[in-house]
């Protein structure tokens, strides 16, 4: 804790004069994020500092495996599609990104198990994207099988958003465009998915 506090007291001292008045500006107008962004929860993958957006700038929604579940509006306890609901119906944000990523441990648990200690609420969560276990073990190689699974988590993702019916209503007018990618831990690059279900990396 001592080393967040110490961070804290950095960003008091360097980081808030600068954008006091953007907060201040963002306190008074509220936020108004023009897109969002679904994520890993993984530490190695912060969405404000791999495309360097500032505050007010995304409004990112962050999970085991950045998945998304189907459209179920029922009494569970759905904390990303309640974001989804926020971030799409009430922030009315332009894009959606959803971002998959290298080495992700939840689809490393998805095709391999996943461990013993995590098996009150992960294992039950990756079921979630179980469609593209099979498909992602075909692959050759276990790296092969990661990327393709860390990937195909992605596509179902997307799928699993034009299950919601006000976000397939919003891309079906124009009003909301949705995006997938994926973030190579080891390298720093983005590659983002093409219409021919291709991930092409960012020039
Ligand atoms: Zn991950």
């Amino acid at each position: 804790m001592e080393r967040l506090l110490a961070g804290y007291r950095r960003f008091r001292t360097d980081g808030w004069p600068e954008r006091r008045r953007l907060f201040e500006e963002l306190a008074d107008h509220g936020q108004r994020p023009r897109a969002m962004v679904v994520a890993c929860a993984d530490s190695r993958v912060d969405p404000g500092m791999i495309f360097d957006a500032g505050p007010g700038e995304l409004f990112v929604v962050r999970n085991v495996a950045a998945l998304v579940p189907p459209y179920a509006p029922d009494l569970a306890y759905h904390g990303t599609s309640a974001a989804l609901e926020f971030g799409v119906r009430v922030l009315q944000v332009r894009d959606l990104l959803v971002m998959g990523h290298g080495l992700c441990g939840g689809v490393h648990g998805l095709l391999h198990g996943v461990p013993a200690e995590a098996s009150d609420f992960v294992a039950g969560w990756m079921g979630i994207a179980a469609p593209v276990r099979a498909r992602a073990l075909a692959c050759d190689s276990p790296e092969a099988q990661q990327l393709c699974g860390e990937q195909e988590v992605v596509k179902l993702a997307l799928a699993n958003l034009r299950g919601f019916p006000w976000i397939a209503a919003r891309e079906a007018a124009g009003q909301l465009v949705l995006h997938g990618a994926h973030f190579d831990v080891r390298t720093g690059r983005l590659s983002m998915l093409g219409e021919d279900g291709h991930f092409t990396e960012v020039s």
